[in-house]
This record gives C-alpha cells, structure tokens and sequence, in this order.
C-alpha cells in the first residue's frame, strides 16, 4: 500500500438498529423541494421537470447521539427532518419499477442548514455548499434493513424542538418519490453501495439555539434525538 503523509479520516459509518455490521458511508446526496408545502414556506416554486440535488460530504456525518455544536459562519441554524435511503447495491439508469431494489435500508435524519447563509448564496445565485455541508450538517439515525420498513408511504415523518411539533408529514407528500429520486439520480451518477439519500424535508423548518432538543421520528424507525451544543 503507498504510504500516506498522514493518518486518513476514518470512513463514517451508520450504525444498524438491533447491532450486527455497520454501514459504511460513501456519498451523501440530498434532494432539494420535495414537499410542496416547504417549497411554498421558502417562496420558491417546485419544478416538476425533474428533482434537483446538492451534497453533504460523508465526513460531515454526526454519528449517532453525538451533539451537534452550533456551527460557525451563522445566527440562523435551522432543523430540516428527512427520510434517508442507503443503498446497498449498483443503480445505474435503473428504471423507478427496479430503483427500490438497491436500497438496503432507511433511517430519520436531519438536513441541518445555515439559513442565513443559503438565503445570501441564492440571492447572489451562489452555490449552497457552505449553507449545507458543514460538520455535522449530516445527522443520520440508525439503519433499518429495507426487508423490515418501507417501501415510503403512508407512514408519518414529524420533528419536534423542546418537545414543540415543528415539522408533520406523510412520506406519500413527496413531490418526487422515492423510485423517481433513484431513477433520475442514476442517470447522472453511477450510485452503489455505501450512497446516501436525504429525501427532503416538509414545511415547518425552523430556527434551534445552543440547548435545544430537537427529537425526529418517522413511523417505524428508530427515533432520531439531537441536542445543539453551544459553539466550539
Ligand atoms: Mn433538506
């Protein structure tokens, strides 16, 4: 093996609900407007040509029960809960009927996003990075196997911060579903094991402050629980 100049960051990995191998992480991609009524909160209209992505590096994966410190750079941090497929197999240009096939499990997680600094880059037609992918931007709770939960659904995805409902939906509200989101993603990417999904977020996204609990669930996985730290 070529010796390295210094020791690599490990690979982030997600843990399995219920124990056995980890899952470990490659790319983390996130779709953007996928609920109606977050679109509309946001004032942007939804395009109904084809899903829109950005995102996160898998460094930037908070591992399970980790705090997150309120992040650099912001005075506008706020929460986005998300349905989360990890695939488990190759998907290229694979058809919606045949892109459930490749994922090897679900999870809650959380979108977090430095507002301020996303409204600026659209105003200035910026790219996002810097409003989403931080460290620990990526909050992801443990897998459950595709076999256990899904396909998404009828199920409730719901986000509370100190005990307050924030964010409320059914999966079924997607504006693309799941099956569309793997098609379209595999024609531009050749998607394997270890990719991430973040399948966007409902109307109701808002602001946290160091010590806030903010608690994530969608029906059938396990609970995602996060609490803002004050800043490093
Ligand atoms: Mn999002």
């Amino acid at each position: 093996m070529t010796d390295l100049l210094f020791p690599p960051r490990p690979r982030p990995v997600l843990p399995v609900a219920g124990g056995g191998p980890a899952f470990p992480v490659a790319r983390i991609f996130c779709v953007g407007r996928n609920y109606a009524d977050h679109a509309a909160e946001m004032g942007a209209e939804i395009d109904r040509e084809a899903p829109f992505y950005f995102t996160k590096s898998c460094h930037h994966l908070l591992p399970a029960g980790a705090d997150l410190p309120y992040p650099p750079g912001t005075a506008d941090l706020q929460h986005e809960v998300e349905l989360v497929a990890a695939l488990g197999a190759p998907a290229v240009r694979v058809a919606p009927d045949a892109a459930l096939a490749a994922v090897w499990g679900y999870a809650v997680g959380l979108d977090m996003t430095r507002r301020d600094l996303q409204a600026e880059a659209k105003a200035k037609r910026r790219p996002w990075d810097i409003a989403k992918d931080f460290e620990g931007s990526a909050v992801i709770g443990p897998l459950v196997p595709a076999a256990d939960w899904g396909p998404p659904g009828p199920q409730t995805m719901r986000l509370a911060v100190n005990g307050t409902p924030r964010q409320e939906t059914r999966l079924s509200a997607m504006v693309w579903s799941l099956p569309d989101i793997i098609a379209h993603l595999s024609t531009l990417y050749r998607l394997g094991p270890g990719d991430v999904i973040m399948t966007g977020t409902p109307a109701g996204v808002g602001p946290v402050a160091p010590g806030d609990r903010i608690a994530a669930g969608v029906e059938g996985l396990p609970p995602l629980a996060l609490r803002i730290a004050p800043p490093l």
